[in-house]
C-alpha cells in the first residue's frame, strides 16, 4: 500500500499569528487519519515556530528549499545540516516557481536531488508541463523529458525514496485544476514510466500527488483516481479549515 500524503505548500506567506492560529486549530483535535501523512512546508522563518507549535506532532515539516552544498560562503542560502536541526524530513525539489522565476535548471536539480538523498532527507521532486505543451499534445514527451534528466539519474535503489509531485503548471495558483481523468492519465504514464525505465515494479511504490488548485470542493474527486496518492496543496493550505477538509478527503 502506497502513503496517502497531504501536503501544504505556504509558498511566501502566513505570518507568525497565521502560523499559531494554525497549530492551534489542529491542535484542539483529538487526532488526525492515522493513515494520511500531513506534511507542512513553512517559509525558513517560520520553520523553528512551526516546530515548537506542532506539539502533538500531528505534521511532518518540509522545507521549500535547500541549496546544495554542505556549508560556507553562500550568502542568503540554508543549508541542510540546519533544517535537520529543526526536525525537517522533507525538502521541495523542482517547484515550477523556481524553475521559472530562480531559473533552476535540471542540472541544479540534479544536484539538491543528489544532496538530499545522501542525507537522508526525502525530496518531493514537483514535475509538470505548461498550458502550450497540452495545447500541442506534447505533456507527456515534457514531462518524461522532466524525469529522464532529474530522477531518472538515479539509480533505483534512489529512486525509490522520492515522493513526486505532478503539478501541471496551469494549474497553479490559478483556480483552475486538472480534471481527475488528467491528472489520472498523467499520474499513470508517470508510474508506468518509472516501471518501464527501472524494469522492475519501483514505480508501483512512489507516491505521486496531485497539485494545482486542489480545494476542498475537489478534493476528493482527484483523490479518488487510482494513481493519485495524495495532494501539494498551495493557496488552499493557508487556512486550516481548508486544509483540515482536504486531509479529510483523502482519509475517506
Ligand atoms: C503549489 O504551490 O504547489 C500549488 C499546487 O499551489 P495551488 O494549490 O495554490 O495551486
Amino acid at each position: 500500500m502506497r502513503k496517502k500524503i497531504a501536503a501544504a505548500n505556504w509558498k511566501m506567506n502566513q505570518d507568525k499569528a497565521s502560523v499559531l492560529n494554525f497549530f492551534t486549530y489542529f491542535n484542539s483535535k483529538g487526532s488526525m487519519p492515522s493513515h494520511v501523512e500531513s506534511i507542512v512546508f513553512p517559509p525558513f522563518l517560520y520553520i523553528p515556530y512551526a516546530q515548537e507549535l506542532n506539539s502533538k506532532s500531528f505534521f511532518s515539516l518540509g522545507a521549500q528549499n535547500v541549496y546544495y552544498e554542505e556549508k560556507g560562503a553562500y550568502t542568503g542560502e540554508i543549508a541542510l545540516y540546519m533544517l535537520k536541526e529543526f526536525d525537517v524530513k522533507y525538502i521541495l525539489i523542482g517547484h515550477s516557481e523556481r524553475r521559472k522565476f530562480f531559473l533552476e535548471t535540471h542540472e541544479i536539480l540534479v544536484k539538491k536531488l543528489k544532496h538530499v538523498l545522501k542525507h537522508g532527507l526525502v525530496p518531493v521532486f514537483c514535475c509538470g508541463e505548461e498550458l502550450t505543451h497540452r495545447h500541442q499534445n506534447r505533456h507527456m514527451d515534457i514531462v518524461y523529458g522532466q524525469l529522464l534528466q532529474t530522477i531518472f539519474q538515479f539509480p533505483e535503489s534512489e529512486v525509490r525514496k522520492i515522493i513526486l509531485a505532478y503539478e501541471p503548471v496551469w494549474a497553479i495558483g490559478t483556480g483552475v485544476n486538472a480534471t481527475p481523468e488528467q491528472a489520472q492519465e498523467m499520474q499513470q504514464f508517470i508510474r508506468q514510466s518509472i516501471n518501464e525505465f527501472y524494469n522492475s515494479k519501483v514505480g508501483d511504490e512512489i507516491p505521486i500527488l496531485y497539485g494545482g488548485s486542489i480545494t476542498p470542493e475537489n478534493a476528493k474527486e482527484l483523490f479518488s483516481m487510482p494513481d493519485v496518492d495524495g495532494g501539494l496543496v498551495g493557496g488552499a493550505s493557508l487556512q486550516p479549515e481548508s486544509f483540515d477538509k482536504i486531509i479529510n478527503a483523502l482519509a475517506e
